[in-house]
């Protein structure tokens, strides 16, 4: 047990992120078995259409997605976004000591490892933060996870190449196109060299309409990028029904 975990479950009783049910001292992932089924995802299949993955070039690919209107090549999800899921995520945009990251990177890290066996990709690449929001929280929790997936992943973190220049009006009540329309010409690229050819993992903490997802793809891959595979800790599970 590392000693950091140590100390985490002396201040912080050890209980399921999802659900608050006790653990016990030293139990990690911090997401009970029950929540750990309830919540998940990923099944092996494309998580936004549930179409099976196949690969190309050492890569997992969804050719739905990719014949459909997506600019990215597949999306794979930890959790479903809805209640226990749904609050850890938010209580974690606003938490001083990102007590959550850890457990919010745990179950996406083991998914990119399980898929990317073949081949790594290039780059792992947050969706970059909205600068007013940044300013006000002062932190970005997407990067807070995704610098953990990192570690655990070992697929370099590049972050000062997509970025959103910007701002755009809270999306949550706006569908798939309204989100589009909002978010379009939002992200650019800084340096598109660092780009060209490369594999990337864009990396959300939530996946909703795919509005994001989408618009950050179409930059990355008219900027060069080879192939943007979405990765998320959760989405939503309109899709399926
Ligand atoms: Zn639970
Ligand atoms: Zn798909």
């Amino acid at each position: 047990m590392k000693f950091t975990d140590v100390l985490q479950d002396l201040l912080f009783t050890p209980n399921c992120l999802f659900c608050h049910k006790y653990l016990g001292y030293g139990t990690r992932p911090l997401i009970c078995h029950g929540c750990a089924e309830k919540y998940s995802a990923f099944e092996g299949r494309c998580s936004r259409c549930g179409s099976e993955l196949t690969y190309e070039n050492g890569l997992p690919v969804c050719h739905t997605c990719k014949t459909a209107r997506y600019s990215f090549d597949g999306v794979i999800s930890a959790y479903y976004y809805k209640e226990g899921v749904r609050r850890a995520i938010i209580e974690h945009k606003f938490d001083f000591y990102h007590n959550n990251a850890k457990t919010l990177s745990y179950r996406i890290s083991e998914i990119i490892n399980g898929l990317l066996k073949e081949k790594r990709a290039d780059y792992i690449i947050p969706v970059p933060p909205d600068k007013k929001r940044l300013n006000s929280r002062g932190y970005d929790p997407t990067r807070e996870i995704c610098e953990i997936i990192e570690k655990e992943t070992n697929l370099p973190l590049l972050t000062d190449v997509l970025l959103k220049t910007k701002s755009t009006p809270n999306q949550s009540l706006m569908s798939y196109k309204e989100r589009l329309k909002n978010i379009k010409g939002c992200f650019e690229i800084h340096d598109k060299t660092a780009i060209k050819g490369k594999n990337i993992i864009l990396f959300d903490d939530v996946f909703t309409t795919g509005s994001t997802c989408q618009e950050c793809s179409k930059v990355l891959k008219k900027s060069g990028a080879a192939y943007v595979f979405a990765a998320t800790v959760s989405i939503s599970d309109t899709f399926r029904k």
